[in-house]
Protein backbone atom coordinates (compact mmCIF):
# COMPACT_ATOMS: atom_id res chain seq x y z
CA UNK A 1 0.00 0.00 0.00
CA UNK A 2 2.90 2.36 1.05
CA UNK A 3 4.38 1.29 -2.25
CA UNK A 4 1.28 2.29 -4.28
CA UNK A 5 1.12 5.61 -2.51
CA UNK A 6 4.56 6.59 -3.11
CA UNK A 7 4.05 5.13 -6.85
CA UNK A 8 1.19 7.11 -7.49
CA UNK A 9 3.18 10.33 -5.57
CA UNK A 10 5.94 10.50 -8.02
CA UNK A 11 4.36 9.85 -11.08
CA UNK A 12 2.74 13.28 -10.60
CA UNK A 13 3.92 16.07 -12.73
CA UNK A 14 3.47 19.47 -11.06
CA UNK A 15 3.78 22.54 -12.82
CA UNK A 16 7.29 23.04 -10.82
CA UNK A 17 8.36 20.01 -12.79
CA UNK A 18 7.54 21.41 -15.88
CA UNK A 19 9.05 24.85 -15.32
CA UNK A 20 12.14 22.28 -13.89
CA UNK A 21 11.69 20.65 -17.58
CA UNK A 22 11.39 24.06 -19.35
CA UNK A 23 14.87 25.63 -17.74
CA UNK A 24 16.47 22.19 -18.33
CA UNK A 25 15.61 23.17 -22.22
CA UNK A 26 16.92 26.42 -21.99
CA UNK A 27 20.62 25.07 -20.89
CA UNK A 28 20.95 22.25 -23.13
CA UNK A 29 19.89 25.02 -25.78
CA UNK A 30 22.66 26.92 -24.57
CA UNK A 31 24.93 23.84 -24.72
CA UNK A 32 24.16 23.74 -28.55
CA UNK A 33 21.58 20.83 -29.20
CA UNK A 34 18.84 22.50 -31.66
CA UNK A 35 16.92 20.22 -32.99
CA UNK A 36 13.16 21.49 -31.80
CA UNK A 37 12.08 17.77 -31.78
CA UNK A 38 14.39 16.46 -29.56
CA UNK A 39 13.89 19.60 -27.28
CA UNK A 40 10.20 19.17 -28.04
CA UNK A 41 10.25 15.20 -26.88
CA UNK A 42 12.42 16.17 -23.60
CA UNK A 43 10.29 19.13 -22.58
CA UNK A 44 7.37 16.71 -22.90
CA UNK A 45 8.42 13.36 -21.10
CA UNK A 46 9.19 13.71 -17.57
CA UNK A 47 12.37 12.70 -15.99
CA UNK A 48 11.49 12.51 -12.95
CA UNK A 49 9.12 9.35 -13.61
CA UNK A 50 12.39 7.71 -14.48
CA UNK A 51 14.83 8.37 -11.59
CA UNK A 52 14.03 6.60 -7.94
CA UNK A 53 12.46 8.44 -5.29
CA UNK A 54 15.76 9.40 -3.87
CA UNK A 55 16.89 11.77 -6.72
CA UNK A 56 13.52 12.84 -7.86
CA UNK A 57 14.70 16.50 -6.68
CA UNK A 58 18.06 16.02 -9.11
CA UNK A 59 15.86 14.64 -12.29
CA UNK A 60 15.97 17.98 -13.80
CA UNK A 61 19.85 19.17 -13.15
CA UNK A 62 21.79 17.91 -16.43
CA UNK A 63 23.75 15.39 -14.71
CA UNK A 64 23.92 11.55 -15.18
CA UNK A 65 22.56 10.04 -11.84
CA UNK A 66 22.38 6.43 -10.59
CA UNK A 67 19.80 4.05 -11.25
CA UNK A 68 19.88 0.08 -9.98
CA UNK A 69 22.27 -2.62 -11.24
CA UNK A 70 25.45 0.19 -10.60
CA UNK A 71 24.18 1.65 -13.99
CA UNK A 72 22.67 5.31 -14.98
CA UNK A 73 20.49 7.02 -16.61
CA UNK A 74 22.18 9.23 -19.62
CA UNK A 75 22.56 13.07 -18.41
CA UNK A 76 20.12 14.87 -20.40
CA UNK A 77 22.60 16.58 -22.99
CA UNK A 78 24.09 13.00 -23.58
CA UNK A 79 20.29 11.97 -24.63
CA UNK A 80 19.83 15.21 -26.66
CA UNK A 81 23.28 14.83 -28.37
CA UNK A 82 22.40 11.16 -29.38
CA UNK A 83 18.90 11.53 -30.48
CA UNK A 84 19.90 14.54 -32.87
CA UNK A 85 22.41 12.72 -34.14
CA UNK A 86 19.70 10.00 -35.46
CA UNK A 87 17.66 12.50 -37.25
CA UNK A 88 14.49 10.81 -36.20
CA UNK A 89 11.22 10.85 -38.14
CA UNK A 90 7.96 9.74 -37.36
CA UNK A 91 7.52 5.81 -37.49
CA UNK A 92 11.18 4.69 -37.96
CA UNK A 93 11.66 1.90 -36.54
CA UNK A 94 14.43 1.94 -33.85
CA UNK A 95 16.70 -0.47 -31.87
CA UNK A 96 17.80 0.75 -28.79
CA UNK A 97 20.92 -0.87 -26.68
CA UNK A 98 20.75 -0.82 -23.00
CA UNK A 99 16.96 0.03 -21.95
CA UNK A 100 18.56 1.18 -18.06
CA UNK A 101 15.80 3.66 -16.90
CA UNK A 102 13.83 3.39 -19.95
CA UNK A 103 14.01 7.32 -20.02
CA UNK A 104 15.84 7.43 -23.70
CA UNK A 105 13.78 4.90 -25.31
CA UNK A 106 10.54 6.88 -23.88
CA UNK A 107 12.29 10.52 -25.81
CA UNK A 108 12.24 8.34 -29.27
CA UNK A 109 8.69 6.72 -28.66
CA UNK A 110 7.64 9.94 -28.14
CA UNK A 111 9.22 11.63 -31.24
CA UNK A 112 7.20 8.38 -32.65
CA UNK A 113 9.16 6.03 -33.55
CA UNK A 114 8.66 2.39 -33.07
CA UNK A 115 10.94 1.42 -30.75
CA UNK A 116 12.70 -2.03 -29.70
CA UNK A 117 14.94 -1.59 -26.49
CA UNK A 118 17.70 -4.89 -25.32
CA UNK A 119 18.05 -4.97 -21.89
CA UNK A 120 21.27 -7.36 -19.93
CA UNK A 121 19.87 -6.93 -15.92
CA UNK A 122 16.96 -8.65 -15.39
CA UNK A 123 16.41 -6.37 -12.91
CA UNK A 124 16.28 -3.24 -15.09
CA UNK A 125 14.70 -5.22 -17.89
CA UNK A 126 11.62 -6.11 -15.58
CA UNK A 127 11.43 -2.46 -13.65
CA UNK A 128 11.50 -1.07 -16.62
CA UNK A 129 8.93 -2.57 -18.60
CA UNK A 130 6.63 -2.67 -15.82
CA UNK A 131 7.00 1.33 -16.00
CA UNK A 132 6.69 1.08 -19.64
CA UNK A 133 2.84 -0.22 -18.82
CA UNK A 134 2.47 2.02 -16.13
CA UNK A 135 3.02 5.05 -18.43
CA UNK A 136 1.32 3.46 -20.92
CA UNK A 137 4.15 3.66 -23.54
CA UNK A 138 4.18 0.86 -26.32
CA UNK A 139 7.81 -0.12 -26.10
CA UNK A 140 9.26 -3.35 -26.83
CA UNK A 141 11.41 -4.97 -24.29
CA UNK A 142 14.15 -7.59 -24.59
CA UNK A 143 16.48 -8.97 -21.77
CA UNK A 144 19.64 -10.25 -24.14
CA UNK A 145 22.73 -9.22 -25.19
CA UNK A 146 22.85 -6.33 -26.99
CA UNK A 147 26.16 -7.11 -29.07
CA UNK A 148 23.63 -9.64 -31.01
CA UNK A 149 20.51 -6.98 -32.09
CA UNK A 150 17.05 -8.66 -32.55
CA UNK A 151 17.04 -10.07 -35.79
CA UNK A 152 13.36 -10.84 -35.43
CA UNK A 153 12.73 -7.39 -35.93
CA UNK A 154 15.67 -6.16 -38.44
CA UNK A 155 16.32 -4.55 -40.33
CA UNK A 156 16.07 -1.06 -38.06
CA UNK A 157 16.02 2.57 -39.41
CA UNK A 158 18.13 3.64 -36.70
CA UNK A 159 20.26 1.89 -33.90
CA UNK A 160 21.14 3.76 -30.88
CA UNK A 161 23.83 1.80 -28.23
CA UNK A 162 23.46 3.56 -25.00
CA UNK A 163 26.48 1.84 -23.28
CA UNK A 164 30.18 2.60 -24.23
CA UNK A 165 31.31 -0.02 -26.77
CA UNK A 166 34.99 -1.37 -27.28
CA UNK A 167 34.15 -1.33 -31.12
CA UNK A 168 31.19 -1.20 -33.66
CA UNK A 169 29.15 -4.81 -33.13
CA UNK A 170 29.08 -6.30 -36.42
CA UNK A 171 25.93 -7.40 -35.75
CA UNK A 172 24.34 -4.55 -35.50
CA UNK A 173 25.84 -2.72 -38.54
CA UNK A 174 23.81 -5.89 -40.87
CA UNK A 175 20.69 -5.38 -39.11
CA UNK A 176 20.67 -1.01 -40.08
CA UNK A 177 18.56 -0.41 -43.31
CA UNK A 178 20.97 0.85 -46.43
CA UNK A 179 20.13 4.45 -45.70
CA UNK A 180 19.73 3.96 -41.98
CA UNK A 181 21.91 5.64 -39.05
CA UNK A 182 23.84 3.92 -36.10
CA UNK A 183 24.96 5.93 -33.01
CA UNK A 184 26.82 4.73 -30.63
CA UNK A 185 29.52 5.71 -27.93
CA UNK A 186 32.84 3.84 -29.24
CA UNK A 187 36.15 3.26 -27.18
CA UNK A 188 37.06 1.66 -24.03
CA UNK A 189 37.46 3.79 -20.56
CA UNK A 190 36.46 6.84 -22.57
CA UNK A 191 34.38 6.65 -25.49
CA UNK A 192 34.10 8.97 -29.58
CA UNK A 193 30.60 9.33 -30.17
CA UNK A 194 30.51 7.65 -33.57
CA UNK A 195 27.61 7.94 -36.15
CA UNK A 196 27.70 5.30 -39.13
CA UNK A 197 25.01 5.49 -42.01
CA UNK A 198 24.49 2.54 -43.89
CA UNK A 199 25.50 3.86 -47.69
CA UNK A 200 25.03 0.17 -49.45
CA UNK A 201 24.99 -3.20 -48.77
CA UNK A 202 28.56 -3.76 -47.94
CA UNK A 203 29.53 0.04 -47.27
CA UNK A 204 29.00 2.35 -44.21
CA UNK A 205 30.02 5.74 -43.71
CA UNK A 206 31.45 7.09 -40.52
CA UNK A 207 31.64 10.51 -38.79
CA UNK A 208 33.26 11.58 -35.04
CA UNK A 209 30.76 13.59 -32.56
CA UNK A 210 33.43 14.51 -30.06
CA UNK A 211 34.57 12.96 -26.25
CA UNK A 212 31.72 11.34 -23.74
CA UNK A 213 31.83 8.85 -21.03
CA UNK A 214 29.01 5.92 -20.74
CA UNK A 215 29.39 2.65 -18.85
CA UNK A 216 30.48 -0.26 -20.88
CA UNK A 217 28.55 -2.48 -23.40
CA UNK A 218 29.60 -5.80 -21.65
CA UNK A 219 30.66 -9.00 -23.55
CA UNK A 220 29.47 -12.43 -22.85
CA UNK A 221 26.74 -11.71 -20.30
CA UNK A 222 24.42 -13.67 -18.54
CA UNK A 223 21.29 -12.49 -18.06
N1 LIG B 1 19.38 4.26 -22.17
C1 LIG B 1 19.53 4.18 -20.74
C2 LIG B 1 20.98 4.25 -20.33
C3 LIG B 1 21.30 3.18 -19.37
S1 LIG B 1 23.02 2.92 -19.06
C4 LIG B 1 18.69 5.22 -20.03
O1 LIG B 1 18.07 6.09 -20.70
O2 LIG B 1 18.57 5.16 -18.81
C5 LIG B 1 23.41 1.62 -20.23
C6 LIG B 1 22.66 0.31 -20.08
O3 LIG B 1 23.26 -0.63 -20.98
C7 LIG B 1 22.73 -0.33 -18.69
O4 LIG B 1 21.46 -0.51 -18.18
C8 LIG B 1 23.46 -1.67 -18.94
O5 LIG B 1 22.98 -2.72 -18.12
C9 LIG B 1 23.14 -1.92 -20.41
N2 LIG B 1 24.07 -2.86 -21.09
C10 LIG B 1 25.42 -2.98 -20.94
N3 LIG B 1 25.93 -3.95 -21.74
C11 LIG B 1 24.86 -4.47 -22.43
C12 LIG B 1 24.71 -5.50 -23.41
N4 LIG B 1 25.76 -6.21 -23.87
N5 LIG B 1 23.47 -5.75 -23.90
C13 LIG B 1 22.38 -5.04 -23.46
N6 LIG B 1 22.45 -4.05 -22.52
C14 LIG B 1 23.67 -3.76 -22.02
Amino acid sequence: MLNTAFFIYFMIDTNRDKGLRQIMIEELRKKGIDNELVLSAMLTMPRHYFVSSSFYGRAYIDAALPINCGQTISQPFTVAKQTSLLDITPKQKILEIGTGSGYQAAILKTMGGYVYSIERHRVLYEQTKQLFANLSLNIACRLGDGYLGWTEFAPFDRILITCGAPEIPEKLLSQLKIGGILVAPIGEQEQIMTKVVRVSESEWETSLHGHCSFVPMLKNVNY
